[in-house]
């Protein structure tokens, strides 16, 4: 068998949605609990159950038979799903964080297996060995900080508000040097970092300058936390839905405010600086944390438009390979070369692959092992098609 319905489970984080999913997918809420993220792959921590004869976990199915992977998938990634994929509903902002790279992340494994910290410990910053690059496929329009802004801006929105003593140290540290600025500023003393909040806020208040308007919305959160001030070091983006952005692995981000698709080398390595109840841990972030300027406009990818109604977004990365699908009434077949899933976002569709097919709905999903080969799709409506670079 080659192609499996999947169910898959939600994490009820707390800055989740209530009804995002229910909204858009019809999915049921009965608790009232967010609804934060749907997992859709094999990490171990919250596998997908794969719909068999019984449901079986979805890296159990993998692990058991390496040829649903796919042969250039093995080679490069060895043996299990490359990527998770995942549906992201944000009523709240997510803390501020930033992933390792993968010598940082098999290093950080490592260490802490030796120290003895439990997988699910609340302090474990290391949950597997795996470097986390991001992409995110807006499905409404969706809020996000993304990587730091130049220095001038920085300069500029400190300067509006006469924050003096951070335009000084921006100044005393000189241009290349914001891994200083961010370690000075995540390092003063508790009453400096009070005096300076208040004084952000009592000028955030008055000004109608979108980044200063951030910083009073995450205030509302998380009152007093240094990390309220990081709308004026990173790019504030906005996505339109179906715009798509990157996040390497090592840029410090977060998310404020949406509900979007997001696609991910497998893995649950997240290092946070603050806006959280979650672990924090400054100087392990600070290690991770690639001290770069982005302009804002290098963050979203271009959509390339392929034959068959796709839509390819490339990153930079391998591990994962997104794109999305307009299916019309008969699709011409698509090739499998690696294991897919697939989600569907809009419509009704009819997934084909040999003898077996799988109905799907909006908010469902299944898995396409190597082995398919191809599957065609009937059916009107949007796909969302995940899988790993052959
Ligand atoms: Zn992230």
């Amino acid at each position: 068998m080659a192609i499996f319905r999947l169910e898959n489970p939600v994490q009820h984080y707390d800055w989740g949605s209530q009804n995002a999913m229910c909204e858009l997918f019809g999915m049921a809420n009965e608790s009232g609990r967010p609804m934060a993220e749907l997992w859709m792959g094999a990490h171990p921590k919250a596998p997908s159950m794969a719909l068999v004869d019984d449901p079986v976990p979805l890296n159990a199915l993998v692990d058991d038979q390496a040829a649903h992977l796919g042969r250039g998938s093995l080679e490069k990634f060895g043996h299990r799903l490359p990527f998770l994929f995942k549906v992201l509903a944000a009523a709240k902002p997510l803390s501020i964080q930033s992933h390792p790279n993968k010598q940082q992340a098999l290093a950080g494994f490592v260490h802490e297996n030796h120290l003895g910290v439990p997988l699910d410990a609340f302090h474990r910053n290391y949950r597997d060995d795996n470097h986390k690059p991001e992409l995110l496929y807006a499905l409404t329009p969706f809020r996000a900080m993304n990587g730091f802004r130049s220095l001038d801006e920085m300069r500029f929105l400190f300067e509006m508000a006469g924050l003096e003593s951070l335009v000084e140290a921006l100044c005393w540290l000189g241009e290349g040097k914001l891994r200083a600025f961010y370690e000075h500023l995540m390092g003063l003393k508790e009453e400096k970092k009070d005096c300076l909040v208040a004084a952000a806020l009592s000028f955030a208040e008055t000004s109608d300058h979108p980044a200063w308007q951030e910083v009073c919305r995450l205030n509302q959160f998380y009152p007093g936390d240094i990390a309220v001030l990081s709308p004026l070091l990173l790019n504030v983006v906005e996505l339109t839905p179906g715009q798509a952005m990157f996040l390497r692995a090592g840029t410090l981000h977060t998310y404020l405010e949406g509900t979007a698709l997001e696609i991910m080398a497998c893995s649950d390595n997240v290092l946070r600086g603050g806006l959280t109840s979650k672990h924090v841990d400054v100087p392990e972030l600070l290690k991770t944390i690639e001290f770069v300027t982005v302009a804002p406009a290098d963050v979203y990818l271009k959509p390339e438009r392929e034959e068959n109604g796709e839509t390819r977004f490339v990153s930079p990365v391998d591990d994962f390979l997104f794109s999305v699908i307009q299916s019309e009434q008969a699709s011409e077949p698509f090739q499998v070369k690696a294991a897919e899933i697939l989600f569907c976002v809009e419509g009704h569709q009819c997934i084909r692959a040999g003898e077996r097919s799988v109905e799907l709905t909006p908010g469902s999903a299944c898995f396409i092992s190597a082995m398919a080969e191809s599957y065609r799709v009937e059916g009107v409506g949007r796909l969302a098609r995940a899988t790993s670079t052959p």
